[in-house]
């Protein structure tokens, strides 16, 4: 497998990463994961922004700019002949004494790798069950960070649990999943999160939600609490990987009729149609 690691395209096993590492230390840094169908990676530029709206959060002044990394990671897949799964980036602060204070200066270390992963074809048409969790994550979720302990603290209680995944909420208010976003539907009202620092804003959130619109669906961005997505005819989560995923229990209630319901369906095929004939744009 070739990976990158800074500017270079080398093999895995002749990566070293130092113990001091600020990535590895402090878990300062920044990440991405970009869907790969057939070779052609899905919403690189949104991506790219992400990541760079990420960096810029943490004060981290990368050393590539957006069309350099998409033309590094669009090389990535070609030389790893990716046909359909992700690729997996990240950077971080670069190595330096440990100490919590910015070094003077260092040079960010990036490096990314590619994984095939098939499209979740029987999980999209069956859905998934998950658990409900408080939301124990920092402050700052808008930023993709690689401090994912809050994250894998749930997704853990959810796999404990026998459970697909675990949808977060913070005093009521239901904020995402784990490594998801979450919708609820309500008599044909498609309600999730509004853009805030409490939520990831996913990519496939805003595919979804683009083609919701095109679509003339009633989209509402806002809060809702646990007693609504309870309540709620419908409920999926969307990501990368999982693109529009069915809930169909949460803690062991259906959802519905316990079928994937619907309007999610409709979303699903919509999204199916756009990752199929989507057109790069780098
Ligand atoms: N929310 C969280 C916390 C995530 O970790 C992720 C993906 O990793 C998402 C939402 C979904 O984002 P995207 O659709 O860009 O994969």
């Amino acid at each position: 497998m070739w990976v990158l690691y800074q500017n270079e395209f080398i093999k895995r096993e002749d990566v070293h990463i130092d113990m001091e590492d600020r990535g590895y230390q402090f878990g300062d840094g920044v990440y991405e994961v970009v869907r790969v169908y057939n070779g052609r990676c899905f919403r690189l530029i949104e991506h790219t922004d992400r990541l760079v709206a990420s960096a810029s959060s943490i004060l981290l002044n990368l050393p590539h700019t957006k069309e350099e990394i998409n033309a590094m990671l669009e090389k990535l897949v070609q030389l790893n002949q990716l046909g359909t799964g992700y690729i997996y980036l990240q950077y971080t602060r670069g190595v330096a004494p440990r100490y919590h204070g910015f070094p003077e200066s260092t040079t960010p270390v990036l490096t990314a790798y590619v994984k095939e992963k098939p499209i979740p074809e029987k999980m999209l048409a069956e859905g998934i069950d998950v658990i409900l969790a408080e939301d124990i994550r920092w402050l700052r979720c808008d930023i993709k960070s690689l401090n994912l302990l809050g994250a894998v603290l749930s997704y853990e209680q959810a796999k404990k649990a026998g459970k697909e995944e675990a949808i977060l909420h913070r005093n009521q208010i239901v904020t995402e999943c784990s490594l998801a976003n979450i919708f609820m539907i309500k008599n044909k009202e498609i309600i999730t999160h509004p853009v805030t620092t409490m939520i990831l804003n996913g990519i496939t959130r805003r595919v979804t939600l683009e083609l919701a619109d095109k679509h003339g669906y009633i989209v509402n961005e806002r809060e809702f609490t646990v007693t609504e997505l309870l309540g709620a005819d419908e409920v999926f989560a969307t990501g990368t990987t999982i693109e529009v995923m069915p809930v169909v229990s949460i803690d062991d209630q259906p959802v519905g009729n316990r079928l994937p319901g619907t309007i999610t369906k409709e979303l699903q095929a919509l999204f199916a149609n756009e990752r199929n004939s989507f057109e790069t744009r780098t």
